[in-house]
């Protein structure tokens, strides 16, 4: 999939640099600068690197925090004696085997009111029963991540999950991403673009979608110090093509790597 990713996106970024587009013109979604909002990931660690992780990011206003060990209770613990009020969008990484113990830390999850959503709770695997049953108890939405891939998955994943976590290396380019995009919305579910651990080509490659998104999580580039591209930026986790050192295409290039406003951030681990 990454192999087709790779091709998909370098044949649309040169249809509109062809096209002297962006795009996000190319596909006729537009792009408003500075509306779009991502998340910044904070990885399982003990507490007290939790502490100094969330510290570090405090330009961010959206934490994403990874669950799914025994040290859940602490590690929230932990983020909220430092960013007591921050929004924060919770990933169980299919860390949670039943929906029983899915639900009960869903449940102690709710109580701190300020979290958004839970990615993936439970693995791909489980059966859809099992899912229906936790999606009907579940005091906050939950997101399906592994669990969807395409939009043939759309149907199958609609009574199961309130959203879906799109990747553009999970669907294979841009193009699967926004079919699997458009075909969840048009289900009613809620949309999200994730991403792996990335350069700024990738998470540009997938800001130009954002339009067609309710939540963003392209932060890959953020975590990594051996970024070799510009593109989009997430000062203070705002995407912005401001300081793009293209005006067409992917706005992204391996030219003049350093445009004000990219953080820099080291993330152990
Ligand atoms: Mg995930």
């Amino acid at each position: 999939m990454a192999a087709k990713c790779a091709i998909d996106i370098a044949l649309i970024d040169a249809a509109a640099k062809r096209a002297k587009q962006p795009v996000y013109d190319f596909l006729g979604l537009g792009f408003r600068d500075q509306h779009h909002v991502t998340s910044f990931t904070i990885g399982i660690d003990t507490p007290e690197v939790i502490r100094r992780k969330v510290l570090a990011a405090a330009q961010y206003p959206i934490l994403k925090m990874k669950v799914g060990v025994p040290e859940d209770k602490a590690n929230l613990r932990a983020l909220r004696d430092v960013a007591p009020s921050k929004v924060v969008r919770v990933d169980a990484n299919e860390g949670w085997a039943t929906k029983e113990q899915a639900l009960a830390m869903i449940e102690w999850l709710a109580t701190d009111g300020r979290i958004q959503f839970v990615e993936q709770p439970m693995p791909a695997s489980v059966l859809a029963k099992d899912w229906v049953w936790l999606k009907q108890r579940s005091p906050l939405p939950i997101f399906a991540d592994e669990s969807y891939h395409l939009a043939e998955d759309a149907e199958r994943v609609a009574g199961c999950f309130h959203g879906v976590n799109v990747k553009l290396v999970k669907a294979g380019g841009i193009t699967p991403a926004v079919e699997a995009l458009r075909a969840a919305r048009k289900l009613g579910l809620q949309t999200m673009l994730g991403c792996m651990i990335e350069t700024s080509l990738l998470t540009s490659a997938a800001a130009h979608l954002a339009e067609l998104c309710d939540y963003l999580d392209l932060d890959g580039n953020l975590l990594i110090k051996n970024n070799p591209y510009a593109g989009v930026t997430a000062d203070k986790g705002i995407l912005s093509f401001i300081h793009a050192p293209e005006r067409y295409g992917l706005r992204a290039s391996a030219e003049g790597n350093s445009p004000v406003g990219t953080p820099r951030l080291l993330v152990s681990g």
